[in-house]
């Protein structure tokens, strides 16, 4: 069976579980990860290349005047993109590809007049089961001090009032769930007859 591949869009407030959804299927050689371009710092831990393409505003505006993204937005007052080559040709190879983006990002996409990108669209929104459980995951995550929280989770509430404008929508549970949930959809979407090219091997 040949098929085109997928572009799944996930978005979810900072904090709501999207990364372990993102990193498992890392692992998984039917699904490639885009990296994302950012002008924001490299958090502890996070690898260059492997987490973001961390560049500098020069660098990033740049590349907005070439074309080079299939969309970007500001998010948190920095720079997101996501560079449009790689996904493309990704998807044409029939492989799958899983982008990490903020509803303004998704907003792009959905817009996209290219068929070729709105016939493989899945857009999923991760929805935090509250506010509450959101800043306690972020205060358990240590990675932001206590302001950033505050505007992270103001940004959230906005966030959260998007979800109607995704096809598909997970309640966050735990890890297990959400991912089994995420599952459920990419297995579907996978068999959909429009995206099937050929039956012959
Ligand atoms: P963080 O700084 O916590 O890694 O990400 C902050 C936000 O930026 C998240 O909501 C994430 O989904 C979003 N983001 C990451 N990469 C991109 C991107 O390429 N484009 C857009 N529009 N948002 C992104």
């Amino acid at each position: 069976m040949k098929r085109l591949g997928i572009l799944f869009v996930i978005s979810a407030p900072s904090g709501a579980g999207k990364s372990t959804i993102c990193s498992s299927l890392r692992q998984t050689p039917d699904t490639v990860y885009a990296v994302s371009c950012t002008t924001r710092t490299p958090r502890a831990g996070e690898t260059d290349g492997e987490d973001y393409h961390f560049m500098e505003a020069t660098d990033f505006q740049r590349r907005i005047g070439a074309g080079d993204f299939l969309e970007y937005a500001r998010v948190h007052d920095h720079y997101y993109g996501t560079l449009r080559q790689s996904i493309v040709d990704t998807l044409r190879a029939g492989t799958d590809v899983l982008v990490d983006i903020d509803v303004q990002g998704a907003k792009t996409i959905r817009k996209s007049t290219d068929p070729f990108i709105s016939d493989s669209l899945v857009d999923i929104f991760i929805m935090p089961p509250s506010l509450e459980e959101l800043r306690h995951r972020l205060e358990k995550r240590g990675t932001e001090s206590a302001g950033q929280i505050d505007f992270r989770l103001t940004n959230a509430a906005a966030e959260m009032k998007c979800w109607r404008e995704y096809k598909y929508t997970i309640i966050s549970g735990s890890m297990e769930e959400d991912l089994t949930k995420f599952r459920a959809i990419t297995r579907a979407e996978r068999y959909l007859s429009r995206r099937i090219i050929s039956l012959e091997g």
